[in-house]
């Protein structure tokens, strides 16, 4: 019901605002065959754009009624009112359908490219339709030129749809109202100011006879638009709209210039206010389209910039030769120095000297490959003088042509995790009872000797030692004695052996050692080393004295054997021997 009553009351007002308008248009040119000036079109276009489709038929079906009346009472009479309602509301009819398939939103005129298009569908296409229907019926009736009639209807409808019907919908949608309501208070004087000088220099300009200069309002016009927006644009060409064609009207103006006759002045001024709303329509639908993607782009700025400030990580982006253009407030606690002391500077001269290779090269193939992350773990020294790891994600910064500029990195501290990992790899590969490498350490260091000896380098030997009756030790002395003397060959051994040998405990009493590079004769002599320390040092638990000796079994790594054959090898001869008495050292085979 509610809804009835609305298109009813929307109807009404289309109908009675057509049949007034048409009512003033008519009279005072109509002996001459269609108006040059129709104010109706563009009003009820106008509407209708401003209008949810909901309502449109009962819009049309208001100003066919207010248009059959008008016609009949003041115009070409009832016979010919019904093809020139079909003229007048068919033309608008088509305007809006073609309007409407542009997707233009409401009010809005978006790119250029859809004003263009605008252009063309409501001030060529519409009102071509609608000159046809009406040169035809009074060219017949009056007996008047159809050229004539046809080019006075396309160029006044045409016209006054493109000049007008913009800042009409503007109107007629509440846009400039609620424009005006939320607008500060500031900015109501400026829009006062401006609209005040657009409306002196307007009538300047057409308040005088002399000089033609219609291209004086322009300049306050353009500078409202730049300042006001669309709204601003169209409430100025109201303005000179309006004083434009009260002078036109009154014989005052430039319009004189062009003719005595007032239709062509009328004309001549439709067509100088069409190319002025030409002219700061696109201007204002582009301003307004760069002030949204400004905002939006503060907007963004201003979200990242408070994730980066209050990030613990370290944000950091370097143009491409390496210098600082960004840092994080978070830089300040772990170096000392404020982002902007550090801004300009070489953000490699950060990275400690070992690693800066590396981070080079991740900055390049950053650069090389923009689609690409590269991850890398640097050292820096921080305000207490210590070395702390630093994992840097980094990735490419491209500009719109997808040209590299630069890149950005997330810097985080992972000295614990370093920390972290180095003691679990540590524990992983070495003995808890010696403190020498495992079993598993030991296999690693084999394989990798056995590898190089293959690539070219030199192999070198490998021993296994087994402590002498050991298990005498610890039926004596009691268990943890026998690990006292357990840590006390580790101890031994680490001290006679070089810094390159690889010591490791494989299990039990016995040790493996590797020899890297070594030749039999030097891995003998090693070893020989080792074992008279051990058979010479009196080891002392408690108050126990523990005489210890050790056998070993030596073999040389071959480059044609695996690390089980050389392991075997020396077993085997470690068991000779034993078997040859103990307390000494036997080649393998
Ligand atoms: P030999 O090698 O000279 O033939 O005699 P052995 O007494 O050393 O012989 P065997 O290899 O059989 O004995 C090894 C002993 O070492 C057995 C075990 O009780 C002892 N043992 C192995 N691991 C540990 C350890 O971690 N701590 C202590 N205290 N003893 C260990
Ligand atoms: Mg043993
Ligand atoms: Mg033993």
């Amino acid at each position: 019901m509610a809804i009835g009553t609305s298109r009813l009351r929307i109807g009404l007002f289309s109908g009675l605002l057509y049949f007034v308008l048409s009512a003033i248009a008519i009279n005072p040119v109509h002996s001459s065959g269609v108006a040059t000036f129709w104010p109706a079109t563009p009003v009820l276009l106008a509407l209708l754009l401003a209008r949810s489709r909901r309502k449109w038929k009962a819009i049309l079906i208001g100003a066919t009624i207010g248009s059959l009346l008008a016609s009949s009472l003041f115009g070409f009479g009832v016979v010919n009112a019904i093809p020139m309602a079909a003229a007048k509301i068919g033309e608008v009819v088509v305007a809006i359908g073609l309007f409407n398939r542009l997707n233009v939103r409401r009010g809005s005129f978006g790119s250029l490219d859809r004003i263009w298009r605008y252009v063309v569908a409501v001030g060529i296409v519409a009102p071509a339709l609608g000159a046809t229907i009406a040169a035809g019926v009074t060219a017949m009736r009056y007996d008047l030129s159809f050229a004539g009639q046809w080019r006075t209807w396309f160029v006044g409808h045409g016209l006054s749809m493109v000049a007008l019907t913009p800042l009409l919908s503007l109107l007629f949608s509440g846009a400039t109202l609620r424009w005006w309501r939320g607008a500060a208070r500031r900015t109501r004087g400026e829009a006062m100011v401006l609209l005040t000088t657009t409306a002196i220099i307007a009538a300047g300009v057409f308040g005088q006879n002399t000089l033609p200069l219609l291209f004086l309002p322009i300049l306050p016009v353009m500078l409202t638009t730049f300042r006001l927006g669309l709204i601003g644009a169209a409430a100025a060409i109201i303005v000179l709209a309006m004083i434009g064609g009260y002078a036109t009207l009154h014989g005052m103006g430039p319009a004189n210039y062009v003719s005595d006759n007032l239709n062509l002045r009328l004309e001549f001024l439709q067509l100088y206010i069409a190319c002025t709303v030409l002219t700061a329509f696109p201007v204002a639908a582009d301003l307004s389209r760069r002030q949204s993607l400004y905002r939006r782009l503060r907007e963004s700025e201003a979200r990242y910039r408070v994730l980066a400030d209050h990030s613990t990580d370290i944000v950091l982006s370097v143009d491409r030769s390496g210098r600082v253009c960004y840092l994080s407030p978070s830089i300040e606690p772990l170096l000392g120095k404020t982002p902007e002391a550090l801004l300009g500077s070489r953000a490699l001269e950060l990275v400690h000297s070992l690693d800066r290779d590396i981070v080079l090269v991740a900055h390049r193939d950053a650069i090389l490959a923009p689609q690409g992350t590269q991850i890398v773990e640097c050292r820096m020294r921080v305000t207490s003088g210590a070395l702390h790891w630093f994992e840097a994600h980094t990735r490419a910064v491209t500009d719109d042509h997808g040209v590299v500029s630069g890149t950005v990195s997330m810097v985080r501290d992972v000295t614990h995790r370093k920390a972290l990992e180095a003691e679990l790899s540590r524990a992983a590969s070495t003995d808890p009872l010696t403190g020498l490498a495992n079993r598993r350490a030991f296999d690693a260091a084999l394989a990798h000797r056995i590898d190089a000896a293959v690539a070219g380098d030199r192999g070198g030997c490998v021993a296994i030692f087994d402590l002498d009756h050991f298990k005498s030790v610890n039926d004596r002395f009691g268990h943890d004695a026998g690990d006292h003397v357990l840590q006390s060959f580790a101890r031994i051994a680490r001290g006679v052996l070089r810094e390159t040998d690889v010591v490791a405990r494989l299990g039990g009493e016995e040790f493996g050692v590797l020899f890297p590079g070594a030749d039999i004769a030097q891995a003998q002599f090693l070893s020989e080393r080792l074992r008279a320390t051990v058979a010479a040092t009196q080891l002392r638990h408690g108050q126990a004295s523990v005489r210890l000796t050790v056998s070993a079994g030596i073999a040389s790594i071959d480059v044609s054997s695996s690390a089980a054959a050389v392991l075997r090898a020396a077993d085997r001869a470690l068991y000779a021997a034993k078997a040859e008495g103990r307390d000494r050292l036997q080649l393998a085979a």
